[in-house]
């Protein structure tokens, strides 16, 4: 198993054990490391030490659904530049005697917050502690702290709720903990450590990415071939996969990954090779009787060589785990690597790797 997975399964571990994480993050946009924990298992402890080294602003991530169920509205109603605004909701104390804002009338809030048995009528608003709505995809809808620590609660089998704060700088106890920092906080504390990309990369390997949908038989030039579609669980891309003879036997089968190119592959655009090489492929295994072509389309806007770009290209690594995913529901564990796209032979040998694994 990757170092990086068991940095992950550790994490999970931890927050199951009702023990806090420190979760860094991979741009410093918002800081660079948080503490996370359960929601569920908030004591006036781990309150205690979060108030101690964190910026003390408690945040407690929720999905959409228990945002609503518990009657917590938006703080504002639009995101104008994009900040997730909205996400924040009004903040809240769990009714009682205290102020709500000790450790312990804040623990006792993040855990009503988490109880499934809470209702709108627990809280008073405002109060001290921010509910924060996270996407519902989780890290792999938008890879932030918020995200990550709804992601581990679920995972580690926990209520979907988990507190988060920004861990303070021990050496400019005036700013925000920032490089190793997080790091050296964790170790000190003998707490896990993972990251968002770890947590996203783990997630993209050990959660089914694709869903097949439709298949028929098209006819080409080539031969008829079967055609099957597939979408992408998170996202809503969707691919094509043509497959030539038959595969699933064991024997290895010639693979050609291709990314869309619509000047080269509808207009013949000379700008590229992506054309030429599709047709390669399609004639090459063709004249072999077999082979299989996933035919990429990756999210986001069009792409086409030779056009302005509005958008990044997608990670080699994020379509190579799309990849795997649909070789894996054909039954493709044996691969002989025919494709030429720039970059994806290692890219795609580790991704087998991981297929061979899990099968
Ligand atoms: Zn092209």
């Amino acid at each position: 198993m990757r170092t990086t997975d068991l940095r992950v399964r550790r994490a999970i571990r931890a927050v199951a054990e009702g023990r806090p994480v420190v979760v860094t993050a991979d741009t410093e946009r918002e800081g660079a490391g948080y503490l996370v924990f359960a929601a569920d298992a908030a004591t006036p402890n781990i309150l205690a030490f979060t108030v101690r080294h964190t910026s003390g602003l408690v945040r407690v991530a929720l999905p959409l659904s228990e945002c609503a169920r518990l009657d917590l509205p938006p703080m504002c109603s639009a995101d104008p530049d994009g900040s997730h605004a909205a996400a924040q909701r009004v903040a809240v104390d769990a009714g009682g005697n205290g102020t709500g804002i000790s450790a312990t009338d804040r623990a006792r809030t993040i855990a009503a917050l988490a109880s499934e048995h809470a209702q709108p009528g627990d809280f008073r608003r405002p109060g001290h502690v921010i509910p924060v709505q996270a996407n519902a995809d989780g890290v792999l809808g938008s890879p932030g702290a918020v995200e990550a620590a709804v992601d581990l609660a679920r995972l580690s089998g926990r209520r979907q709720a988990a507190g988060l704060c920004e861990i303070v700088s021990r050496n400019h106890p005036a700013t925000i903990a920032c490089g190793t920092e997080p790091v050296e906080f964790a170790l000190e504390h003998g707490l896990a450590t993972v990251s968002i990309g770890e947590l996203v990369a783990y997630r993209r390997r050990t959660e089914r990415q694709v869903v097949r949908l439709a298949e028929t038989v098209l006819p080409t030039g080539c031969g008829t071939h079967r055609v099957i579609g597939f979408r992408d669980v998170h996202g809503g891309a969707e691919h094509l996969v043509l497959v030539i003879g038959s595969v699933g036997s064991g024997e290895p089968v010639p693979l050609h990954v291709h990314v869309e190119c619509l000047t080269g592959d509808v207009f013949g655009s000379t700008v590229c090779h992506c054309g030429a090489e599709l047709d390669s492929a399609v004639a090459t295994m063709s004249a072999q009787g077999g082979g299989v072509i996933v035919y990429l389309r990756p999210p986001g806007s069009l792409r086409a060589c030779g056009l302005p770009r509005p958008d990044h290209s997608p990670s080699p690594d994020l379509l190579s785990d799309t990849v795997a995913w649909i070789l894996r529901d054909l039954g493709v564990y044996s691969l002989r690597l025919a494709d030429d796209a720039p970059g994806y032979g290692l890219v795609m040998f580790g991704a087998l790797r991981q297929n061979r694994t899990a099968a």
